[in-house]
C-alpha cells in the first residue's frame, strides 16, 4: 500500500479542448493504447455507442451521434497515473463542459493544422486562460497538407494571447512530410515511410535553426502559469509524434496543487484532511436505478471507500459507501483515491454543483464554481397543465443539478430558461418527459445578452420587448437585450445604470 501523499505525486489530471473534428477522440484513443487500456484504435467510439445504448438518457445522445455527457478516463503511463476527464466535442456547449474545466490541472489543445485555432478552441481556451493553468498544444493532421507551421504559432500566439514554444518542429506536411525534428532532443524523427525530398528536408532544417538561434529559454514558470504553451505537431491518426508529446507533456504538467477556500486558507493536497468538491452531477445514468451521480474532484488527502465526510452546505453527514471511478472499460467500484482523482458518489438527492465534502472536523468550504452567462432563452410551459406538481418539482431538480438556468418573467413570473448552448434545452426536454413524465413546450423569446442590474437602478419603465426584464432564481433583477445593438440604445439612453455580464 503506497501514502497517498506519494500517490499524489503521480496524477496528471487534464480535458482536452478542441474545435469538433480536430482529432480529440483519435488522440485520446493513442494516449488509452499508451496506457495499455484499449488494445486497438477504433475502439473508443465504439465502447462509447455501446455504452450509450445501455442507458435511456443517452438516446438523445444517439440520435445526435454525440456525446453531451463528460465521463472520465484513467490510464497509468511511466509511472504517472493520468486522469482525463473528457469534454464534449459536439458544435455546442453546455455548462458542463465549462464546469469541468474547473476541475482539471491542465489542458491539452488540439488543433487541425491544416485550419488553425478555430471557434470553439478560442471560447474554451478564454475559459480556462483565466484559471491561469498550464495549457499544452498538439498540432494535428501533418499526415495531411496542413499550413506552415510558422503561420500557425503565429495564429496561435495572436488570437489567443498566450505565447508559444515549439517542442518540435514538422518537416514538411502531407504527402511529403518527412519527419519532426525534436529540438530539445536535437534530433530527427523520421515519418515511417517517408519518400526523400531533400529541398523540403533543407527548408525545414533552415526553419530550425532560426528558431535555435531566435534562442527562447524554456520558461517552466510561464508554462505552470498558463502564460506560455509548449507546442507539439504530429499526427494521432498515424500515431506519430504522440508518444514525445505523452512523455514531454507527463514531464511538465503539474501535479494536483492546493486550492483556496472561501475563508482564503489553502488547502494543500497531502493535508490529511479529504476534502472534494462536485463539479457535475449526472442523473439516471442507469434507467433501472434511477441513480444520479456526483462528479466530485479530489482536493486533499486520502479517499476511502465507506468513510465519513460532511457536506459543508449543509452540514450534514455523509457515509462515501457507494462509490464509482470511471475507467476506459467500465465502471469499477473504488476502494481508495487520492488528489487529482475524480470520484463519482451515487446521490440521492443530497449533493448540488460547486459542494464541498470533507472529512475530520475542520469545516472546508470551496468557493463555488462560475456561472456562465447564457446566450440562449426559451419560455418554457407545462403542455399538460394537470402536471405542475411534477412540472415545477422537475424544473426545480434539474436547475439545482445545473442542467440549465431559470429565470422568471419580472411581473407574470413565467418561467424562462436559459443557457449556454441550444443542446441544453434538448437535455432539459427529454430529461422533463423521460424523468418526470412532463411534456414540455419551449417558446422561443431570441433575447441573446443577458446584464444583471441593482435592484436599486430598475424602473420597469426600462423594460420593453427589445430588453426584457426578468429575475434569476435568487430574485436579482435581468435584462435581456434581443442584440448588442439593443444594448448600446439602452446605455445610451441611461447612462447611469449599470450592466454587469454575470452576478
Ligand atoms: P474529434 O471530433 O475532435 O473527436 O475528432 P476525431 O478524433 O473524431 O477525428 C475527426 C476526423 O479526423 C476522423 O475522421 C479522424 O479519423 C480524422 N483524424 C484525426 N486525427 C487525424 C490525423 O492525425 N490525421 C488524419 N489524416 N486524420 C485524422
Amino acid at each position: 500500500m503506497t501514502d497517498f501523499k506519494e500517490a499524489l505525486k503521480t496524477r496528471r489530471t487534464f480535458a482536452i479542448i478542441s474545435h469538433p473534428d480536430a482529432g480529440k477522440t483519435t488522440l485520446t484513443e493513442q494516449l488509452l493504447l499508451h496506457g495499455g487500456v484499449i488494445r486497438e484504435a477504433g475502439t473508443v467510439k465504439g465502447r462509447g455507442a455501446k455504452k450509450l445504448a445501455s442507458s435511456d438518457w443517452m438516446a438523445i445522445e444517439q440520435q445526435r451521434g454525440i456525446s453531451v455527457t463528460s465521463s472520465v478516463l484513467q490510464f497509468d503511463y511511466d509511472g504517472k497515473r493520468i486522469n482525463i476527464l473528457d469534454t464534449p466535442g459536439h458544435e455546442d456547449f453546455s455548462e458542463d463542459t465549462y464546469r469541468t474545466l474547473m476541475a482539471v490541472d491542465s489542458v491539452v489543445m488540439v488543433v487541425d493544422a491544416a485550419k488553425g485555432i478555430e471557434p470553439q478552441t478560442k471560447k474554451l481556451f478564454e475559459i480556462v486562460s483565466k484559471r491561469g493553468i498550464p495549457v499544452f498544444t498538439f498540432f494535428n493532421k501533418i499526415d495531411r497538407d496542413a499550413r506552415a507551421p510558422l503561420d500557425l504559432v503565429d495564429e496561435l500566439e495572436s488570437t489567443l494571447g498566450i505565447q508559444a514554444f515549439p517542442m518540435n518542429w514538422p518537416i514538411g506536411s502531407g504527402q511529403i512530410l518527412q519527419g519532426i525534428y525534436d529540438l530539445r532532443q536535437k534530433e530527427l524523427i523520421p515519418f515511417k515511410n517517408a519518400s526523400d525530398h531533400p529541398e523540403v528536408m533543407q527548408d525545414g532544417m533552415d526553419e530550425v535553426e532560426l528558431l535555435e538561434d531566435a534562442g527562447n529559454d524554456f520558461d517552466t514558470e510561464a508554462v505552470a502559469k498558463g502564460k506560455l504553451t509548449p507546442v507539439f505537431f504530429g499526427s494521432a491518426l498515424a500515431n506519430f509524434g504522440v508518444t514525445e508529446f505523452l512523455e514531454q507533456y507527463l514531464s511538465y504538467a503539474p501535479q494536483p496543487a492546493g486550492i483556496e477556500t472561501v475563508d482564503d486558507e489553502k488547502v494543500l493536497p497531502d493535508s490529511d484532511q479529504f476534502s472534494a468538491f462536485v463539479f457535475k452531477i449526472q442523473a439516471n445514468m442507469d434507467p433501472r436505478h434511477r441513480d444520479r451521480i456526483a462528479f466530485a474532484r479530489i482536493v486533499s488527502g486520502e479517499f476511502k471507500k465507506g468513510m465519513d465526510v460532511t457536506l459543508s452546505r449543509t452540514g450534514k453527514k455523509l457515509r462515501l459507501a457507494n462509490v464509482t471511478q470511471f475507467m476506459a472499460e467500465e465502471r469499477e467500484n473504488v476502494q481508495d483515491a487520492v488528489p487529482g482523482d475524480i470520484i463519482g458518489i451515487y446521490d440521492t438527492g443530497n449533493f448540488q454543483i460547486g459542494d464541498t465534502i470533507y472529512s475530520g472536523k475542520k469545516p472546508i468550504t470551496y468557493p463555488d464554481l462560475p456561472t456562465f452567462t447564457p446566450e440562449y432563452f426559451n419560455k418554457v410551459i407545462a403542455k399538460d397543465v394537470m402536471k405542475q406538481k411534477s412540472y415545477h418539482k422537475g424544473i426545480t431538480q434539474l436547475v439545482q443539478e445545473g442542467t440549465i438556468q431559470l429565470y422568471k418573467a419580472w411581473n407574470s413570473n413565467e418561467y424562462i430558461l436559459g443557457a449556454v448552448g441550444q443542446l441544453q434545452f434538448e437535455v432539459f426536454k427529454f430529461r422533463m418527459e423521460n424523468e418526470y413524465n412532463v411534456a414540455i413546450q419551449f417558446e422561443p423569446i431570441g433575447s441573446k445578452v443577458a446584464r444583471w442590474v441593482d435592484p436599486e437602478q430598475v424602473d420597469q419603465k426600462m423594460a420593453s420587448s427589445r430588453n426584457l426584464l426578468v429575475k434569476d432564481r435568487y430574485d436579482r433583477p435581468v435584462f435581456l437585450f434581443e442584440n448588442q445593438f439593443a444594448m448600446n440604445w439602452f446605455k445610451d439612453k441611461y447612462p447611469d445604470v449599470d450592466l454587469e455580464a454575470k452576478m
